[in-house]
């Protein structure tokens, strides 16, 4: 018989279209549970806290792909630059370097998504449209050789409100296409946008995602 987590994996591996990533979000959730993902063949998971993931990363396959979603210090960077797979959420100029930086020290290209701020709520990390154009006007993405800016990420507001929502998500791709043209045309690596989570993740398909983050909806609320 297969498990909840089992069918809940297909449940939404079905409404999604092939090209998009499904990011199964496992924070808070034990390796024993992760591994049921794993064995109904889900690869790629995502962390919100560095200590959670370096806790949980060595008792788990090897080749599970890692992506840290959550706010990121740059004090953290070097205990994860060695495996993460994507760094989903670098919002500042300093980040960037600290990673580049740690991604050298371990011989490696980090992919890295800039998080953009496209919420009305107060808490949410990330880049302006003017602050992310003034940081890769003033550093040119050439200037991090061990980092592949691979696109954006970003947080609709938490509301039932689906019009608010289609608009912020709908913006985040309007922001994606101009740094596309304009900073990363040249860049066959810049062309992922990460939206959607378990309550928006359908909005999230029809605005463009590319990647969906998804935590409740395949493993339970967690508590
Ligand atoms: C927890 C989390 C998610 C997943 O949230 P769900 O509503 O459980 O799907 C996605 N992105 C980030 C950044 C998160 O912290």
């Amino acid at each position: 018989m297969k498990s909840s987590i089992q069918n809940n994996l297909i449940y939404i591996k079905s409404a999604l279209p092939p090209q998009v990533t499904l990011v199964a979000v496992s924070k808070t959730h034990p390796p024993e549970i992760i591994m049921e993902a794993y064995n109904a063949g889900q690869r790629v998971f995502g962390e919100n806290r560095v200590q959670e993931l370096i806790t949980k990363q060595p008792l788990l396959p090897p080749d599970i792909e890692w992506h840290l979603i959550g706010h990121l210090q740059t004090n953290k960077v070097k205990y994860i630059a060695p495996f993460v797979s994507v760094i989903h959420s670098v919002d500042s100029v300093k980040l960037l370097l600290e990673v580049n930086k740690e991604a050298h020290k371990n011989n490696r290209v980090i992919p890295c998504l800039l998080q953009m701020y496209i919420a009305t709520e107060e808490t949410k990390f990330g880049f302006s449209e003017e602050e992310i154009i003034k940081a890769l006007n003033e550093n040119p993405p050439d200037l991090f050789p061990n980092i592949s800016i691979c696109g954006v990420m970003g947080m609709a507001t938490f509301s039932d409100d689906d019009v608010l929502v289609r608009n912020e998500f709908s913006y985040l791709k309007s922001v994606f296409d101009k740094l596309k043209n304009r900073f990363f045309a040249s860049s066959s690596y810049f062309k992922e946008i990460s939206m959607g989570m378990s309550g928006d993740y359908k909005i999230a398909l029809e605005e463009g995602s590319t990647m969906v983050r998804i935590g409740s909806l395949i493993f339970g609320s967690g508590f």
